[in-house]
């Protein structure tokens, strides 16, 4: 049987039908604005936001990194969840390339920073305090989709203020699926989140299924602003274009299909919850987090390793569904850690590796 690899959606490998949109895509060098299927896809991911304009970027590391430096100068911070990837998993890119200061604040179970906590959060104009500038949220967050409720608020309660605001949205396709309204295109759910705010960064490398690239969109003014700073990262990339081919490829035929991977995950839940030594945490969109009994996290993720079944974690395991999955290998995964529980020795242990993304 093959690998069950549920370490993450972004293990997928390029369908064949992806493959050949690649081979046929028209290309040019894009540092000069020549390359027709980036522009293509810029326009593509702008209008499909709401947004004026889009950049086409490596990754959502560096999407994120451009967005924050086009919207924030050395000496500026930004407020943004202790747990979010653009403070925690990003290596602080803000504060080493941009001499941006985070401005961390804690999370509820849902991701949420309390409203109080960031209006607290915003400093005067005093030569003590660092500039408050910008306000960054995530969408999904650990596979939680935020309430549209949250983000207006949240949002508005930043633009009263005077800060920017930008989405962290690497799986808001995810949320956009998982929230549309019954009869509601998610495409139209996806421009509805995109909505409140100034930029978001989108990626095609996570549940869409593209093998590399994200998107920052936003303003003519900011994305010109983020062109620069990606240029100085080293973003700048020639006939991108190969690349950009699978992103458009993906928008075109993997976004609706995001509603597969929530069922499995659904199902993937359903089928654990009925085990004993670990609970489930949550599993909303694609992500199943569980926590495990008497520290036997890692021998547990040995022996599903052992058994074709790829997770991450140590404690609280991670189970990300995406199109590389089916229901057979989600029944596989559920059979293996069933199995686990009631054949392996209490006793054994192994050592696990956490990789949050
Ligand atoms: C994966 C991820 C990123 C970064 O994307 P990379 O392409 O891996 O750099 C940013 N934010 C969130 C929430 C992510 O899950």
């Amino acid at each position: 049987m093959k690998t069950v690899d549920l370490r993450s959606d972004t293990v997928t490998q390029p369908t064949p039908a992806m493959r050949e949109a690649m081979m046929s895509a028209p290309l040019g060098d894009d540092v000069f604005g020549d390359d027709p299927t980036v522009n293509a896809l810029q326009e593509r991911i702008a209008a499909l936001t709401g947004k004026e304009a889009a950049l086409f970027m490596p990754s959502g590391t560096q999407s994120n990194l451009c967005g924050i430096l086009a919207h924030c100068g050395r000496g500026d911070e930004y407020i943004v969840g202790q747990l979010a990837h653009t403070y925690r998993y990003e290596g602080g890119g803000a504060a080493v390339f941009g001499s941006v200061q985070p401005q961390p604040l804690l999370q509820d179970a849902q991701g949420r920073m309390a409203l109080a906590d960031i209006a607290a959060a915003i400093k005067p104009d005093d030569p003590h305090f660092a500039r408050t500038r910008l306000l960054c949220l995530e969408n999904t967050w650990n596979g939680h989709v935020m309430p549209d409720e949250y983000l207006r608020s949240a949002t508005a309660l930043a633009r009263e203020k005077g800060l920017n605001t930008h989405l962290d949205g690497a799986r808001v396709f995810n949320a956009a699926v998982a929230s549309a309204a019954p009869g509601q295109d998610a495409l139209q759910r996806l421009r509805g989140i995109a909505s409140h705010f100034d930029s978001l960064s989108v990626c095609f490398s996570k549940g869409l299924g593209a093998p590399v690239g994200s998107a920052l969109c936003g303003s003519h003014e900011l994305i010109g602003r983020a062109r620069r700073v990606r240029k100085m990262a080293g973003g700048g990339l020639r006939q991108a274009g190969l690349l950009a081919a699978c992103a458009l490829h993906a928008l075109d035929h993997h976004v609706d299909r995001l509603a597969d991977d929530h069922v499995h995950a659904r199902r993937l839940a359903d089928g654990l919850s009925g085990i004993d030594g670990l609970t489930v945490k949550s599993a909303e969109t694609n992500i199943v987090f569980v926590d495990v009994a008497e520290g036997r996290g890692p021998a547990l993720l040995e022996f599903l390793k052992a058994h074709g079944v790829l997770a991450t974690g140590l404690i609280g395991l991670r189970f990300v569904t995406h199109l590389d999955v089916d229901a057979a290998g989600i029944d596989h995964a559920i059979a293996t850690v069933r199995r686990f529980f009631t054949e392996a020795p209490a006793a054994a242990a192994g050592a696990g590796r956490s990789g949050p993304y």
